[in-house]
């Protein structure tokens, strides 16, 4: 383990976060917000934004990881309808953050609202958009004040609107739409939909959003974070973003450190950072204990052991080390986690969270939730540990949408990795955790 040594000037988001007001527009402005959005709209042609984002590296912040120029390419240039009328195209943004152990988009729509904003007018310039959504869900109430009170100031300084700042027909406005609190309204398809007004459920791909979108036209969605990186981006030069990160993956991220670390929190860090450096940078793990497991990148990253954590945090980094970044949610578990119950309780969510539409999925989140519920107060049998292993097997890859697999995520890599403990649980037919827990409080 290292000192991590990455000044608070070299943030490119929260380098401001200790100052107070940056959700107001006149704090915004006095640090060079809207610079980069005015220069995009004056000086550059949406290709042009496109391929300085490419050269970025920006890969996306909300789950999957994938390179934002690319994404942008793939819209349409001019789109018509079978009659041969112009189609709009609509740039969404998925604030969704449903993932457990992630928080990160919630500080920056309390904290920078208008970075998100002026992401958003610089990606409708590229993508040729006069229409953004910002999907929030239900529960971030102050997050959806906070965002609407910057819409409103935007507006009202011709930043958002027609003819935005002061250029003749050029036109961007952004509204945003509530949802209901569903996790499965994070899945870019399940948004879309609830965006429409329908059940938030994924949809079939192909077609994909770019082709059939929100209302059925092109569209576009990426995370908050993703859009708070293209001010910086376009400001400061794709160059330096990219030198920031690794060859893939430009930039810095917003880590959300969660569980047994003395100081939990969102931290901005290099994207590479090594794990035990970035446990260590909150404090080390909570009262000088010993670390036992941690997910890495929000609740369906496969966990990583202890002896694992010696890990850099980027995209390829994870997936070579057999987990992923994910959401940027890190949790810490340590010495005193009964990991069958960590997982028991993942899997209780996931079993609710399920849409329902895959048969697969609906009925195998269920039983693999009944089962981690059963081996976990004791009832398990040896045979249990196989068939979960059969059932995920008949789960992952076989559905419309990405959610069976990441519920086998957790359920496949805490019996891989911790399979002493399930196997104790069912030869005892009891926590043995909980038994040792209730001791040490006796004594304490
Ligand atoms: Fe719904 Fe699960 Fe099928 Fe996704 S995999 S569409 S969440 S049932």
């Amino acid at each position: 383990m290292s000192a991590i040594n990455f000044p608070n000037e070299n943030r490119i988001i929260t380098k401001h976060l200790e100052k107070p007001d940056t959700h107001l527009i006149g704090h915004y402005e006095s640090v060079d917000g809207y610079v980069a959005a005015k220069r995009v709209l004056n000086e550059m042609s949406g290709d042009g934004v496109v391929d300085e984002v490419k050269k970025s590296n920006l890969r996306g912040r909300g789950g999957a990881g994938f390179p934002t120029g690319m994404k942008w390419s793939f819209m349409p240039k001019d789109p018509k309808d079978a009659k041969g009328n112009p189609k709009p195209k609509y740039l969404v943004c998925n604030a969704d953050e449903g993932e457990p152990g992630t928080f990160k988009d919630s500080l920056i729509m309390n904290r920078f609202p208008h970075m998100l904003i002026e992401g958003m007018i610089i990606a409708g310039h590229a993508i040729g958009s006069e229409v953004g959504y910002i999907y929030v869900r239900g529960e971030y109430v102050k997050e959806i004040i906070s965002v609407e009170k910057a819409i409103d100031e935007a507006r009202a300084k011709g930043y958002l609107g027609k003819d935005i700042f002061g250029i003749k027909g050029k036109n961007f406005d952004i509204f945003l739409y509530r949802g209901a609190g569903a996790y499965i309204c994070g899945e870019e398809t399940a948004l879309l939909n609830s965006l429409e007004g329908k059940r938030g459920e994924p949809r079939l791909k192909p077609p994909f959003p770019a082709q059939v979108g929100a209302f059925g036209m092109p569209s576009c969605v990426n995370n908050v974070e993703t859009f708070a990186s293209v001010p910086f981006i376009i400001r400061e030069g794709a160059a330096k973003f990219a030198a920031m990160g690794t060859e893939k993956a430009g930039g810095t991220r917003l880590f959300c450190v969660s569980g047994h670390v003395e100081r939990p929190g969102v931290y901005e860090l290099p994207i590479n950072v090594n794990l035990l450096d970035l446990i260590e940078h909150c404090g080390g793990v909570r009262g000088g204990r010993a670390l036992k497991a941690v997910i890495p990148g929000g609740a369906s990253a496969p966990m990583l052991t202890a002896s694992e954590c010696n890990v850099a945090m980027d995209f390829d980094s994870l997936a070579k080390a057999g987990t992923m970044a994910g959401s940027g949610g890190v949790i810490v578990m340590d010495e005193t986690v009964c990991i069958v119950e960590a997982a028991s309780i993942l899997l209780k969510f996931y079993e609710h969270e399920s849409c329902g539409q895959c048969s697969q999925c609906r009925e195998g989140s269920h039983w693999l939730a009944r089962m981690f519920h059963r081996i976990e107060n004791g009832g398990g049998t040896s045979a249990d540990l196989d068939f979960i292993s059969e059932i995920c097997g008949n789960m992952a890859g076989q559905t419309i949408c990405a959610f069976a697999d990441a519920v086998t995520g957790p359920a496949l890599s805490s019996i891989k990795k911790f399979r002493h403990e399930f196997e104790e649980h069912i030869r005892l037919g009891r926590c043995p955790h909980k038994h040792v827990l209730v001791a040490q409080q006796v004594e304490a």
